[in-house]
C-alpha cells in the first residue's frame, strides 16, 4: 500500500485585487477568509501544501484558458509576507 499524497491546493494571484485566492474559489474578492497577501500566508492559514498556479491565456478564443500548475510549492510554516 502506498499511501496516498498530500494534494496542495492551487493558489492563484487574482488580477482584480492583487491578492492570492484558491484557484478554485471563483466568489467575491471581497471575502476576506478567501484572500491571502501572498501564498506563504495562504499556506498557513489553510494549514496545507499550496502550489503557484498560473492562467496560461489563450489567443484563440476557441480554447479555454488553462490553469498551469508549475508554480512552487509553499509549505504552511514559511514566513508570512
Ligand atoms: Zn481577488
Amino acid at each position: 500500500m502506498t499511501q496516498a499524497p498530500v494534494e496542495p491546493i492551487a493558489v492563484i494571484e487574482c488580477g482584480c485585487c492583487c491578492c492570492w485566492h484558491r484557484a478554485e474559489f471563483t466568489g467575491d474578492c471581497r471575502n476576506d477568509a478567501e484572500r491571502f497577501a501572498s501564498p506563504e500566508q495562504a499556506a498557513n492559514r489553510l494549514n496545507s501544501l499550496v502550489q503557484v498556479a498560473y492562467l496560461d491565456i489563450s489567443d484563440d478564443p476557441e480554447i479555454e484558458d488553462e490553469l498551469s500548475l508549475s508554480g512552487e510549492i509553499v509549505q504552511p510554516g514559511s514566513d508570512d509576507i
